[in-house]
């Protein structure tokens, strides 16, 4: 009886996702350039309510950005090459953990996945210490379905930083919190690796995101401890947030809109490019139900994410994956986009 269920949770949120944005509460959207603004940053800084900081968080942050600024001049000068090879390993299986686990798969049902291959993403997005996969996607399932309100986590109204990072730093909104609660999650709490991870999420964390990768080169290629303690873990823990924050924040100011031209998410090919697919933004806000999160798929379409997901499909752990129709996508373009779907098109006849 489980799978029934789960199916019917999924198509039903498949549905809901594809009306997340309905177009009567679309705003217009003024062009918006990314200048720093030295007397605005100022008056935001001396506005702020400070009593709503999170400083252990600030904290944090400051010690992981001297920690990664050192980690990035040893990679540069004392690393063994292993360790620069494990370095990447380790971005591409965080990367991975967020964006085929916890953001396709589990925050918006794209696809299915059997069990071993459940897991396998639970550790690799565990690896990635971006809270916990129920919690990350109830954060990402509001930003959706309320973005650029006070009840999008990291609403991009609220200026680049805050949504880039600082709405890690600041007390929640209370829409979040209540508009949050209102969402059914039940799929996720149906799923015993969810229901595994989040139970013992602190001591996996630790293992995963700061023990195994600090371990391992020290252990088996006698790197040295900080080599190992400051390239593998913390520039390249750094690193992934930065590229999963650029999605909602570059990815919400810059680039085309051929799908909804009155919504902030934008095509991006730097973040497409540096987060493995999620760049693509403009569509992914669209059409949400895509495992594909774009038009199209593919490294050469600066989308790996996809070929993962179509390779475990060929495997058989990947199934039920959902796509929006050519039809579907023109159709769109033409009723809400900007027009640059229509001048791609005929950039590619002529
Ligand atoms: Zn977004
Ligand atoms: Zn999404």
């Amino acid at each position: 009886m489980a799978p029934q269920n789960q199916d019917l949770c999924t198509s039903s949120l498949a549905e809901e996702d594809f009306a997340l944005i309905p177009e009567d509460e679309h705003f217009h959207i003024e062009e918006r350039k990314l200048e720093i603004n030295f007397r605005q940053i100022y008056r935001n800084l001396r506005n702020l309510d400070y009593s709503k900081v999170s400083w252990r968080n600030v904290t944090l942050f400051v010690l992981l950005h001297i920690y990664s600024v050192y980690g990035l001049y040893l990679l540069f000068t004392a690393c063994m090459w292993r360790t620069i090879a494990f370095t990447y390993l380790l971005y591409f299986l965080s990367a991975m953990g967020i964006t085929m686990g916890a953001h396709r798969l589990w925050a918006h049902r794209s696809y299915k996945a059997k069990l071993p291959l459940r897991i396998f993403l639970a550790f690799c997005q565990t690896l990635a210490f971006q809270n916990s996969i129920f919690e990350w996607s109830r954060d990402h399932r509001v930003h959706h379905k309320f973005s650029e309100t006070d009840a999008d986590p990291h609403n991009a109204q609220r200026g680049f930083f805050f949504s880039h990072m600082g709405w890690l730093m600041y007390r929640k909104h209370p829409d979040v919190i209540k508009k949050g609660k209102t969402l059914d999650m039940s799929d996720l709490l149906n799923d015993p690796v969810v229901r595994f991870q989040m139970n013992y999420y602190v001591p996996l964390m630790v293992l995963a995101c700061f023990v195994i990768p600090t371990f391992l080169p020290w252990y088996l290629w006698g790197e040295t401890f900080i080599n190992s303690l400051m390239v593998p873990t913390f520039l390249r823990y750094c690193v992934t947030l930065h590229v999963t924050w650029m999605v909602n924040s570059l990815a919400h100011w810059i680039g085309s809109k051929p799908f909804d031209k009155d919504i902030y998410p934008s095509q991006n090919k730097l973040v497409a490019t540096l987060a493995l697919g999620e760049g693509w933004h403009n569509y992914h806000h669209v059409f949400p139900f895509d495992y594909r999160a774009a038009e199209l798929g593919g490294v050469i379409n600066f989308n790996a994410t996809t070929d993962i997901i179509d390779f475990f499909a060929k495997i058989g752990q990947a199934y039920d994956l959902k796509t929006a129709s050519k039809e579907m996508q023109e159709n769109r373009a033409k009723r809400t986009g900007d027009g640059t779907h229509e001048n791609r098109k005929t950039e590619k006849v002529m």
